[in-house]
C-alpha cells in the first residue's frame, strides 16, 4: 500500500510540474529536435492493423520469449478482448478490439484490432524522465531498461505518453519496471517473437527508413483502405513501431500526439522546473524523501504487524 501511495504522490507531483510547464509556446522551448534521418537505420516494425485478426498469438509469443509469468487468463481466451487492456508484468504487448465504424450497418460492425507495446520512441520521454539513466535509447533503436540502475521512482511511468512502463507491484523484494525490448535478445538474426509468430504476417521487421518507404507505397496503392499517414512516422517525434491504420488513430484509442518529441516535452518540464527556481535536485530529493518515508512506513507497519 505504501508503494502505491508513493506512486500516487509522485504522480500528483509530476502532474503539478507538468501542468506548470504546459504554457502555450513552451513545448518548443528546448528547440533541438533530432533530424529524422538519424533514425532511418533503426530497427523498426511496420504493423498493418487491417491484417490483424486479434488472435493474441503475438501476446503468447512475447510472454514465452521473455520468460514472463503466465497470466490468469489463457492467451487462447479471446473474451479478454471485450475490455480495453494495458500492458502489464505478464504481457508486454496487448491486442485491443475497437468498433470504429460504429453502427454503420453496411460495415456490419467490423472490428479493428490494435497491437500495443513500447513504441521505442526516437526521443523517448521515459529516457528523459529517468533521473538515474536506467532507461536508454540505443543507436540500433530499441529503448532498453537497466534494472541494476533503477531506483524504483516510477517517473518513467508518468512521463511515457503511451502509458507503457509497468512496475511489478506484486513483487515484494526486487520490483522492476517491465516493458517490451523489441526482442533485443533475438534481433537481428531472428525476428522479434511477435513478428515471427503472427499467422497473418501483419508485421514486418526491418530498418525504419525502409519500412516507411514500404508503408507509404502500400498506402499509395490502397488509398481506399488506409489512412494517408503512418502512425508513428512523426507522432511524438517518431517511433520505431509504425502503424498502417484503416481509420484515424483517435478512433482506436491512440493518443493523437503532437509532432513534438515526447522527450522534448519531458525536457521542457525540467527546464520549467529551472525557470520557476525549483532546482531539479530539489525534485529528486523530494522523490527520495517520499521513498524513504514510504519505506519507514513499510517498516513501521511490518513492526506493528509483528507485535500483534
Ligand atoms: S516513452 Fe513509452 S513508448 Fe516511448 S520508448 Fe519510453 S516506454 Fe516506450
Ligand atoms: S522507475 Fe527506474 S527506470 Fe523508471 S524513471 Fe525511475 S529509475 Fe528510471
Ligand atoms: S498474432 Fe498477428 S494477427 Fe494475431 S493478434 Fe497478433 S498481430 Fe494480430
Amino acid at each position: 500500500m505504501d508503494r502505491r501511495k508513493f506512486l500516487k504522490n509522485a504522480a500528483v507531483t509530476g502532474g503539478a510540474v507538468i501542468a506548470g510547464s504546459m504554457i502555450p509556446g513552451e513545448a518548443h522551448a528546448s528547440g533541438h529536435g533530432h533530424d529524422p534521418a538519424e533514425f532511418e537505420n533503426n530497427y523498426a516494425v511496420l504493423y498493418d492493423a487491417t491484417k490483424c485478426i486479434g488472435c493474441r498469438i503475438c501476446e503468447l509469443a512475447c510472454n514465452m520469449t521473455n520468460d514472463l509469468d503466465k497470466p490468469d487468463i489463457d492467451f487462447k481466451d479471446l473474451r479478454v478482448l471485450a475490455k480495453k487492456r494495458r500492458t502489464d508484468e505478464t504481457t508486454h504487448t496487448v491486442i485491443n478490439r475497437f468498433y470504429p465504424y460504429g453502427d454503420d450497418a453496411r460495415m456490419n460492425h467490423k472490428p479493428v484490432f490494435l497491437k500495443q507495446q513500447c513504441m521505442h520512441c526516437n526521443e523517448p520521454a521515459c529516457v528523459s524522465a529517468c533521473i538515474v539513466g536506467a532507461l536508454r535509447k540505443t543507436p540500433e533503436g530499441p529503448v532498453l531498461y537497466d534494472e541494476s540502475a533503477c531506483i524504483g521512482c516510477r517517473y518513467c511511468m508518468i512521463a511515457c505518453p503511451f502509458q507503457i512502463p509497468v512496475f511489478e507491484f506484486d513483487e515484494p523484494l526486487f520490483p522492476v519496471i517491465q516493458k517490451c525490448t523489441l526482442c533485443i535478445h533475438r534481433i537481428p538474426d531472428k525476428l522479434p517473437a511477435c513478428v515471427e509468430a503472427c499467422p497473418q504476417e501483419a508485421m514486418t521487421f526491418g530498418r525504419r527508413g525502409d519500412l516507411l518507404k514500404l508503408g507509404h507505397g502500400i498506402i499509395e496503392q490502397n488509398t481506399d483502405i488506409y489512412e494517408t499517414e503512418i502512425y508513428g512516422e512523426h507522432t511524438a517525434g517518431g517511433t520505431s513501431w509504425l502503424y498502417l491504420l484503416p481509420v484515424p488513430p483517435v478512433k482506436l484509442g491512440l493518443l493523437v500526439q503532437s509532432d513534438v518529441p515526447a522527450g522534448q516535452l519531458s525536457e521542457t518540464i525540467q527546464h520549467s522546473v529551472f525557470k520557476y527556481f525549483i532546482p531539479p535536485v530539489a525534485l529528486y530529493i523530494f522523490l527520495f524523501l517520499m521513498m524513504f518515508r514510504s519505506s519507514r512506513m513499510d517498516n513501521k507497519s511490518n513492526h506493528e504487524g509483528e507485535e500483534e
